[in-house]
């Protein structure tokens, strides 16, 4: 079975626009700014064999804020530039009744169907408490990343980074660990 890491986008992969502590998707494709380190980050879990899919809510979509052609556009962008295997996108907003919006974890139960993703030994990076419960409702490994918002998380993640880059890290030598562990 493959592992994964899933990435969410907006404050992980690109720079989100933050008003009053709070992090926002960027408006406009001129806005949409991939981060500093985020493509390194990504070459080397490539390498090191994890398929990369990257789980983002865009609500603003169904509530007529922004149009879908803005978001795939930002997408094709992010599949050009960066080696990604796939981009999850809910666009509903949050209801009981969706299944998607995180922390519902059906972006990522998803991939791991299509995929066969071994989900106890993936990953779920994100900046917001969303990720969090999101990758702990799907059986992952959760990083948060941590931008100093003005919200509070309410899962514990099982670390705590500052970018991609120190995740990445992390991630490469926790599963050396495991994998070093397994052998033994
Ligand atoms: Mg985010």
């Amino acid at each position: 079975m493959s592992r994964a890491v899933f990435l969410d986008r907006d404050g992980v992969i690109n720079r989100a626009v933050v008003r009053e502590g709070k992090p926002y998707p960027p408006a406009t494709l001129a806005e949409f700014e991939i981060l500093p380190g985020v493509l390194d980050a990504l070459r080397e879990l490539d390498e090191a064999g994890f398929l990369l899919i990257v789980a983002t809510n865009q609500p603003d979509v169904a509530r007529g804020l922004q149009s879908r052609e803005t978001v795939e556009a930002m997408h094709r962008r992010l599949r050009n530039e960066l080696p990604l295997d796939d981009i999850k996108v809910c666009y509903e907003v949050e209801s009981p009744a969706s299944l998607c919006y995180k922390p519902k974890p059906g972006m990522l139960l998803e991939a791991a169907q299509e995929r066969g993703i071994d989900l106890a030994r993936s990953y779920m990076v994100g900046d917001r408490w969303r990720d969090v419960g999101c990758g702990r409702a799907a059986g992952c490994c959760t990083i948060f990343i941590d931008r100093g918002y003005a919200e509070a998380l309410r899962d514990v993640p099982d670390v705590t980074c500052a970018d991609l880059a120190q995740a990445s890290a992390y991630i490469l030598h926790h599963a050396s660990l495991k994998t070093a562990k397994r052998r033994a």
